[in-house]
């Protein structure tokens, strides 16, 4: 492992040595190079120190994505300050909640929600504003601040609330030291370079598009087309620019829509990569016949960065996200008694290394909780290890229906209603049930312009599929709930049909 450089430093290493070189591409033609951003930078940071960011202190953000705002992340970081990115979708409750629990000193907004947020100023919260195009207060005055904080690997840099699936978004504490070495790993696995120009299309308050992408981005001091939001055509117009892009799998459901995606659109790209949930195995053959690449898929999470990954000179196998990353142990363990299971058991991922997280903030119980004596991460979610070594993710533990006693993996039931050829996705949950506790429910969306009869549907999986498993009802729908990342919404679902078998809705 590579000596502990924090990211910001490597980011002010880049700079020093290469201000010239392009660090944003924008879509509306313009760029931005690592010296300009630099500037940026110090402008931000002196900003913080007059506003009284000390060393701890948390710094939270809910802006666009914008070039300013990855400036902001590398400020905080350089004055001592926790980086605390928040979802822009976030509504006025949750923003409260979160920064009622993170309790930050400054909180960075648009120009355009300054007046929402200055109710909470009273509290002594300094608000300060970030634009788009450069405007906002944070960008005012003459100040420099040049000087860094000496952190060190195992002081907090970030806190990052999870996508909130399974329940209410915890914060998860990161350290220098976590972000460092995921880079690290990440940079080796994936061959990322100064030469890499990256299409980075995703959200930047989320692990996969901050300490993945920019992350990366920066200390290899490669560039990115740096996009406000996924949108296939503009990516399209992108990939003979680009050599690699990170997505989610609704990325690739989405290109493979547009028949301007071809081998030829493709041609200086090297790696596609997929993560944040589970790719669809269809998509990955359409990508493959479609374009000659195989997508790299990757496992992660908020908690803990990124755990496995596909190779990077193949074998890809389709449906399982590879093997650790270097310095991270990955093992599968029973989860009634945490006893270490065999390869090809299925049970709970567990993870230890350098990647994983400092402790939920503020919620010492629940960290002491899911974390095993010997330092291993009880992840939540369900695999097992392949012959090869590879793991497979079956789905998340909370997912997991328990029908009349018996466990029911989802991905099993959805895999074989995927396979019908009218079903686009599908989504298997557990919901209430008077006699077996729990049931198994499908939610199904149709391929366009097909009809979906649920009984033909039913029987055309019966064969492989134990009685017990069998879904005792269909629902068609249009789309399944996704959040901004695309993950299913399955506790959404859940309450959406907690009466299927109990109430009317029969
Ligand atoms: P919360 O923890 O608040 O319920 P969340 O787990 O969705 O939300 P994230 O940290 O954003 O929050 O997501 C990590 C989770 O995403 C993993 O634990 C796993 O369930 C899922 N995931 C990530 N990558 C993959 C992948 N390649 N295949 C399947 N699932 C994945
Ligand atoms: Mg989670």
């Amino acid at each position: 492992m590579a000596p502990f450089t924090a990211i910001h430093r490597s980011f002010a290493e880049q700079a020093r040595w290469r201000p010239d070189r392009t660090l944003f591409e924008l879509p509306g033609g313009g760029s931005i190079t690592y010296g300009e951003t630099e500037e940026v930078v110090r402008r931000i940071a002196a900003r913080l120190l007059a506003d009284g960011v000390t060393p701890g202190d948390r710094v939270a953000m809910q802006v666009e994505k914008s070039p300013e705002a990855v400036a902001l992340y590398l400020a905080t970081l350089r004055v001592g300050g926790v980086f605390l990115p928040l979802n822009t979708a976030y509504t006025d409750a949750e923003m409260a909640y979160f920064l009622g629990d993170a309790r930050p000193r400054v909180l960075v907004c648009s120009p355009g929600r300054r007046a929402e947020h200055a109710g909470r100023e009273a509290g002594g919260l300094v608000v300060q504003t970030l634009g788009t195009s450069g405007d906002g207060t944070l960008l005012e005055g003459d100040g420099r601040h040049d000087g860094d904080h000496d952190a060190s690997a195992g002081d907090p840099a970030a806190i990052l609330y999870t996508s909130g699936t399974t329940g209410r978004s915890k914060g998860a504490v990161l350290t220098h030291g976590n972000l460092a070495s995921n880079c690290e790993a990440l940079l080796q696995a994936w061959r990322y370079t100064s030469e890499d120009r990256l299409i980075h299309a995703l959200p930047i308050f989320h692990v996969h598009g901050l300490f993945v992408a920019v992350n990366m981005t920066l200390a290899a001091g490669a560039s990115m087309h740096y996009l406000s939001g996924f949108d296939a055509d503009a990516v399209i117009d992108l990939l003979p620019r680009a050599t690699v892009l990170m997505g989610v799998p609704t990325f690739y459901t989405r290109l493979l829509r547009s028949d301007r995606l071809t081998p030829e659109s493709c041609a200086p790209m090297r790696l596609f990569v997929s993560g944040s949930a589970p790719l669809l195995a269809s998509d990955a053959e359409a990508f493959r016949a479609r374009t000659g690449h195989a997508i790299l898929e990757r496992y992660g999470m908020t908690e803990t960065g990124m755990n496995t990954t596909n190779p990077y000179e193949g074998p890809r196998k389709p449906g399982t996200v590879g093997r650790p990353l270097p310095g991270v142990q990955i093992r599968v363990s029973d989860r009634e008694t945490g006893r270490e299971l065999p390869d090809g058991e299925v049970g709970i991922i567990e993870v230890r290394g350098p990647n994983v997280f400092s402790g939920y903030w503020r919620m010492p119980e629940k960290t002491a909780a899911e974390f095993r004596a010997d330092g291993f991460f009880v992840t939540g979610d369900l695999g097992r290890v392949d012959e090869d070594g590879h793991l497979c993710i079956v789905g998340r533990d909370k997912d997991l229906v328990i029908s009349g006693g018996y466990n029911i993996y989802p991905k099993e039931v959805e895999e074989l209603l995927d396979a019908h050829p009218g079903v686009l996705e599908s989504a298997v949950v557990g919901v209430p049930h008077p006699d077996l506790g729990e049931a198994v429910a499908a939610v199904v969306v149709p391929r366009p312009g097909q009809e979906l009869q649920a009984g033909e549907l039913l029987e055309s999986i019966a064969g492989d599929l134990a009685r017990f498993k069998r879904p005792r009802a269909v629902r068609v729908v249009a789309a399944l709930p996704r959040n901004v990342m695309g993950k299913v919404q399955k506790a959404e679902l859940r309450e959406r049909y907690a009466d299927l078998f109990t109430g009317a809705d029969t």
